[in-house]
């Protein structure tokens, strides 16, 4: 990755560890909002519960991945299965965690990282399983993204980071919504039906808010490729039927991963951009 090697990283090797239990906790916490988010319950009690059985959960079991480890997936009490969903979010913000944490050091950058992460994982999980993307989580992310715009960022403007000033995350979000939305209406032109939901457009405007304006493509081609080819598979597979809407929310959501920590390489190796003009003004 291009970043840690820009800014000239000196983290200690100790914080990496701190980077990877910040992570399984937010990952938790990611857990948590995909179930309780899409079925409107309350986010701040009762505490974690089975949904099995209602039996609040033990501190111990609570721990993440441990807790799932050694009770091999089941409920203490009831023995039911507890849902993937649960050691998957953990798992990939501890994976994340640690990537944020080798590309920014031990920096706000790093931790702006990771919760741009954990609510990408939070809403890749829930469009899988309910095929919806919640405004609370879009909307909340294309706000915070324009907010940190504004923050002052370790590397400076010249910087290439992927968090833009304002006038890069503006026109990101502007042109990533008014992009799915475009496209939208020239599918329902030719198809007669809806390609994409409002969801898709509201998160892309939100990845354009964190990731700027010259972002955009660096997460919509590696998303319309993933999500082309894994239909193609799909239907090869029997799984599916071209009539039938696959959820596009987690394509993005790895696109914008992906351009987080690999835009720029992919950027200067194809001489997409130049140097400074990645993140511009
Ligand atoms: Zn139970």
């Amino acid at each position: 990755m291009y970043w840690n090697i820009q800014l000239g990283q000196t983290a200690p090797a100790w914080t990496a560890l701190v980077a990877v239990f910040a992570g399984l906790a937010l990952g938790s916490f990611t857990g948590m909002l995909v179930y309780r988010l899409p079925r409107g319950l309350a986010l701040d009690k009762p505490g974690s519960f089975c949904p099995g059985c209602r039996t609040p959960i033990g501190w111990r079991s609570n721990i993440p991945l441990a807790g799932f480890l050694l009770q091999r997936g089941r409920c203490a009490h009831c023995g039911g299965r507890i849902h993937w969903r649960y050691p998957l979010s953990e798992l990939l913000c501890a994976l994340l965690a640690l990537a944020a944490w080798y590309a920014f050091g031990a920096s706000l950058e790093a931790i702006a990282t990771l919760l741009f992460c954990a609510a990408l994982v939070a809403l890749a999980l829930i469009d899988v399983e309910h095929g919806l993307l919640p405004d609370r989580l879009t909307l909340g992310l294309l706000w915070a993204g324009l907010a940190y715009s504004l923050a002052p960022k370790s590397g400076g403007a010249a910087a290439l980071l992927p968090f833009p000033g304002p006038g890069q995350a503006i026109a990101g979000a502007i042109v990533g919504y008014a992009f799915l939305w475009l496209f939208n209406r020239a599918w329902r032109i030719l198809r007669k039906r809806d390609g994409l939901g409002l969801g898709d457009c509201k998160l892309l405007a939100a990845m354009g808010a964190w990731l700027g304006f010259n972002g955009l493509p660096l997460v919509i081609v590696p998303a319309a490729v993933a999500g082309a080819l894994s239909g193609l598979l799909m239907i090869a597979l029997g799984r599916a039927s071209l009539s039938q809407p696959i959820p596009f929310g987690p394509f993005l959501a790895a696109g914008g991963v992906f351009a987080l920590f690999l835009g720029p390489d992919v950027a200067l190796l194809s001489g997409l951009a130049g140097a400074p003009g990645l993140t511009g003004p």
